[in-house]
């Protein structure tokens, strides 16, 4: 059999990377900064980064 080439094919659209929308919580870094209480009174001491519970460190919503 020959192969007839079929003019009514459609060209193939490349599939589109879907992109979610970032992680309003982190701004799509995956880090959020947490403040660091010590002592009885949870006095702050300062502020480390954490990972982003609302995206788990994705950065995508
Ligand atoms: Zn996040």
């Amino acid at each position: 059999m020959a192969a007839r080439k079929t003019a009514a094919r459609r060209p193939a659209k490349p599939a589109e990377p879907v992109q979610p929308p970032p992680c309003t919580v982190c701004e799509g870094t995956g880090l959020v900064a947490v403040t660091v209480r010590v002592g009885r009174r949870h006095r702050p001491v300062g502020q480390q980064e954490g990972m982003c519970l609302s995206c788990l460190g994705t950065g995508e919503a």
